[in-house]
């Protein structure tokens, strides 16, 4: 008999709900996490007594109904419905974000009105040269919208110019590409009640905290600063390791990296999809909030973050004094320049940003920075087949089932992998043995995620 029926390696949002589900099914399950804390990406930590999360979360209505009735279940009246008030820099000109048909009117620029509506008139027309980024959005919604807008932001999020970006991480990004679907859009968001988010009361990490408390219920056994190193696969069986020694389990699900699986399982890693990785800083400020705004996106090249979000502006939360933090989530690469720099250099940059941006002026008490290295995969038109090659070493291995989104190399969101964890413990039958049809249909389903701001 083997020491656990079911093991999930990783404890992010993807793992967590794969133990609950596996746990509520009466087996004997495990969850393996290498760092001390449970929770990945989705995780929230604190900064002078704020609760913070690792760059601008939010939980998408469009959650599937398993899904969303397991965090109602979870969380309660703690997951509250909240309407969405951030601000984007178009042509250097603040715009309600999501956008809102009065405020268009009032705000946008008409040199950008006027390439905005003769693109869509000239959009029979244009006709893709390349299958890119770049050329999906230039067809789709035009040059206006490419050289003011997505161009500048998908080259600061993965580093790389966007004719050189495969068209597939365009179409997992981009919920509108064409200028019906941004009047459907704007359509929509003009009204309050189409642009909600749930955010939980107490962060965003809130949801992970739930989860990894259902489990424990469950009578899953939690483990963490466990990096699972090698793994020996097999039908019935497959043996592993982590620091605590050797372990077997019926099936194997593997959220962390797929170049991670790789290893443990002695395959020579070649072309690994590469990730851009984030800096996020935390800027603590006297008093809050700063603005009414919860999130300012910007693309501007000469501003060294993407995002800067007030996690105080998410939730309605009595808790908490008079200070404020600021995150300003800045791409980079590990090792770069960016990344390597000082706690003092990286809050200069972004106070110049700030004031580059004609934002409020910033007091700062104190700086926290925190570090994520594989955020964004990614994909380029040279290296298409990379992500389906890498994929390919992993997903038909005996006894392993991979998922999450460094498992499937995507940049998804939590209710899309708190869908696929779900949908991997569906796939196993109450004997143990593995429905692989039924899982390589959801993967095919998978495929079809489009990340949700
Ligand atoms: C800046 C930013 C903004 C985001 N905004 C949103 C948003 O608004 N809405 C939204 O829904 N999502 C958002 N996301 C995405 C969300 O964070 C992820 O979808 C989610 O965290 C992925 O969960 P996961 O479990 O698949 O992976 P992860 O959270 O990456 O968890 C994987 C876990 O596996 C562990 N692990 C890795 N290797 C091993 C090993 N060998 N042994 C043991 N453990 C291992 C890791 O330590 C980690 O804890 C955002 C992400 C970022 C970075």
């Amino acid at each position: 008999m083997t020491d656990f029926d079911v093991v999930i390696v990783g404890g992010g949002p993807a793992g967590l709900t794969a133990a609950v589900a596996a746990g509520r099914r009466g087996w004997r399950v495990a969850l393996f996490e290498s760092n001390d804390d449970i929770g990945g990406m989705a995780a929230s930590f604190d900064v002078a007594d704020i609760r913070v999360d690792h760059g601008s979360h939010r939980l998408h209505p469009a959650a599937s109904a398993p899904v969303r009735s397991m965090l109602e279940e979870l969380l309660g009246d703690d997951l509250q419905v909240r309407e969405r008030n951030g601000r984007v820099r178009v042509d250097g000109t603040w715009l309600a974000f999501p956008f809102r048909a009065t405020d268009l009117i009032r705000h946008v620029s008409p040199s950008f009105l006027l390439g905005v509506g003769r693109d869509a008139l000239l959009r029979p027309m244009r006709r893709p040269k390349a299958e890119s980024y770049a050329e999906l959005v230039r067809v789709g919604l035009g040059p206006t919208v490419l050289d003011r807008f997505h161009g500048p932001m998908a080259h600061k999020l993965w580093g790389v110019d966007p004719a050189l970006l495969s068209e597939e991480l365009a179409r997992r990004r981009l919920p509108i590409r064409n200028s019906a679907g941004l009047v459907r859009m704007v359509a929509r968001t003009s009204r309050p009640t189409g642009r909600v988010f749930l955010y939980p009361r107490h962060g965003f990490g809130q949801i992970v905290e739930r989860l990894s408390e259902a489990a424990l219920d469950a009578g899953v056994q939690v483990f963490t600063g466990q990096p699972v190193t090698s793994v020996v696969p097999g039908v019935g069986e497959v043996r592993f390791s982590s620091p605590l020694g050797g372990v077997g389990a019926g099936r194997l699900l593997w959220t962390g990296p797929v170049a991670g699986l790789q290893h443990a399982l002695g395959q020579s890693v070649r072309s690994p999809v590469t990730h851009r990785g984030l800096v996020l800083v935390c800027l603590v400020l006297p008093h809050g909030p700063w603005t009414e705004f919860d999130a300012h996106y910007v693309p501007d090249p000469e501003v060294v973050f993407s995002r800067l979000s007030e996690p105080r502006n998410y939730r309605h939360d009595d808790r908490g004094g008079p200070r404020t933090v600021l995150c300003a989530e800045l791409p980079c690469s590990p090792g770069d320049a960016l990344w390597s720099a000082s706690d003092e250099e990286l809050m200069a940059r972004v106070v110049e940003g700030i004031q580059f941006c004609g934002l409020p002026e910033v007091h700062v008490d104190e700086v926290v920075v925190r570090r994520l290295s594989a955020v964004y995969p990614v994909l380029t038109v040279e290296g298409r087949h990379q992500r389906a090659n890498a994929l390919a070493t992993v997903d038909h291995v005996p006894g392993i089932t991979v998922l999450g989104r460094q498992g499937r190399l995507v940049g998804d969101n939590v209710h899309h992998v708190m869908d696929m964890a779900l949908t991997a413990v569906g796939c196993i039958d109450d004997d143990g043995s593995w429905n692989d049809s039924a899982w390589r249909e959801a993967c095919r389903r998978f495929e079809d995620h489009v990340v949700q701001d």
